[in-house]
C-alpha cells in the first residue's frame, strides 16, 4: 500500500487519513498501531472472529473438549484451542496471520490478556494466555464469591452499591466496561486459583496493595459496583470508582453511537444489586429534606450517610459546569463573564450569587 502510494505521489499522513476514513466506514479494518496489516474485507474478519465464538461443541477431540470445559469455566483461550478453532475455515487461512488477528481482536475487545496477581509470591504479571471473557459460561451467585473474598470475622468495610441503571443494557455493552477494567486493574483470583471472572460479575484489585477490592457486577439493565475495604476507607478511591465508571459508559456510548439512557443510584450495601426494589437514585438522595430513607427490598429506613458520603458528594453531575482556574486578581465580574458561564444560562434560570454579584444582567 504504501509503495502505491509513494507510485502515485500520495504522502503518508495523507495514506493515514485515508486508511483511517475507509476504516471508519467499515470499508477496511486498519489500525495506526497496527499498521503491517490492512484487512481489505471486513467479512474475513468476521468469519475468523465467528471461528473463536461458536459452535464449540462439534470439537470432539479429547484435547479441543478440555480446552473448550476451561474456556468456558475460565474464560481462558489457549493456544491449541486458537489453532484448532482457525481450522474450522482452512481455506481462508487465519493461522498464517495468528499474531494479528490476536491483535486485531484484542483491539475489538473480543480478548483480552488480564493481569493476574500471584497470592504466593505477590508477584504482579500479565497473562501470557488470552481471556474470551464473552464464553464464560460460569456463573456464581454473589454471595458465594463474596464468602471467597470475605472470610467471617475479619473486619471489612462494605460500600453501598454503586448502581448504574439503564432503560436498557446488552450484555455487549457491559462487555466493553468489563474489559477496561480486565486492562486497567489486576483481576483477583478466587480460592480455586481460578480467575474472579465470572458470567457477569469479576473482582479486580483496586491498588497494589491488596487492601481493597471491588466487584463489577451486570444484571437486568443495570451494572453496578461495590468496594470491598480491609483498610480504613480511602475516599479518593470512592471518587476514583464512580467517576471512572461514569467515564467509560460515557466513552463506550460516544465509540459505540449508542445512546443509552441510565440513571445512577445507590442501594444498600447489604442489598441484592441485581433487584430494583431499594435502589435510590442519588438525585432523590440530594433533594429529600429526611436524614433516612426507605428501602424496600429491606422493608426498613436506612440513613442517607452511608451513600452520602461513599457516593453522593463525589458525583461529579451535581455541577454542570466548572471554570478553568483563574488568578486570585481577577474579579468575580471578569471571571462570570469570560469563563462561559453566562453562555450556560438560559432566561428564566434562578440564580444565587455572592453580595454584590449584578453582573448577570444584560447578558
Ligand atoms: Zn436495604
Amino acid at each position: 500500500m504504501r509503495k502505491l502510494a509513494q507510485n502515485n505521489s500520495i504522502e503518508e499522513d495523507e495514506l493515514l487519513r485515508f486508511l483511517n476514513n475507509q476504516h471508519k466506514i467499515k470499508n477496511v479494518i486498519f489500525f495506526n498501531d497496527l499498521k503491517d496489516y490492512i484487512i481489505l474485507q471486513p467479512d474475513w474478519l468476521v468469519k475468523c472472529f465467528r471461528c473463536l465464538v461458536n459452535d464449540h461443541q462439534k470439537r470432539t477431540d479429547a484435547i479441543s473438549f478440555n480446552a473448550c470445559q476451561t474456556l468456558k469455566t475460565t474464560g481462558e483461550l489457549s493456544e491449541t484451542l486458537i489453532d484448532r478453532l482457525f481450522q474450522k475455515e482452512p481455506t481462508l487461512q487465519f493461522g498464517n496471520r495468528k499474531r494479528h488477528l490476536l491483535r486485531v481482536m484484542e483491539k475489538f475487545d473480543i480478548i483480552v490478556q488480564p493481569l493476574f496477581r500471584d497470592t504466593d509470591n505477590d508477584i504482579c504479571q500479565k497473562s501470557h494466555l488470552y481471556y474470551l471473557p464473552c464464553m464464560i459460561k460460569k456463573s456464581l451467585q454473589f454471595n458465594d464469591i463474596k464468602k471467597m473474598f470475605i472470610k467471617e470475622n475479619v473486619k471489612v468495610t462494605i460500600t453501598p452499591w454503586l448502581v448504574f441503571e439503564f432503560k436498557f443494557l446488552p450484555l455487549a455493552f457491559f462487555n466493553h466496561i468489563l474489559f477496561y477494567y480486565v486492562r486497567n486493574y489486576t483481576v483477583c483470583k478466587a480460592e480455586t486459583g481460578y480467575p474472579a471472572l465470572y458470567l457477569g460479575k469479576a473482582v479486580f484489585y483496586v491498588d497494589r496493595e491488596n487492601l481493597s477490592n471491588f466487584i463489577i457486577c451486570f444484571s437486568q439493565n443495570a451494572i453496578s459496583l461495590q468496594v470491598w475495604n480491609w483498610r480504613d476507607v480511602d475516599e479518593d478511591i470512592n471518587k476514583q470508582m464512580l467517576s471512572e465508571l461514569c467515564n467509560q459508559i460515557e466513552h463506550i456510548r460516544g465509540t459505540l453511537g449508542q445512546n443509552l439512557s441510565y440513571n445512577i443510584k445507590a442501594k444498600c450495601s447489604l442489598g441484592d444489586f441485581s433487584k430494583r426494589d431499594g435502589r435510590i437514585s442519588l438525585t432523590e438522595i440530594t433533594n429529600t429534606k429526611h436524614e433516612v430513607y426507605f428501602c424496600e427490598e429491606h422493608q426498613q429506613k436506612h440513613s442517607n450517610e452511608d451513600i452520602e458520603k461513599t457516593w453522593l458528594k463525589h458525583d461529579v453531575r451535581a455541577f454542570n459546569f466548572i471554570s478553568n482556574v483563574w488568578y486570585g486578581n481577577i474579579s468575580d465580574r471578569y471571571n462570570t463573564k469570560h469563563t462561559g458561564f453566562v453562555d450556560g444560562i438560559k432566561a428564566g434560570d434562578d440564580i444565587m450569587a455572592d453580595k454584590g454579584s449584578r453582573l448577570i444582567t444584560g447578558k
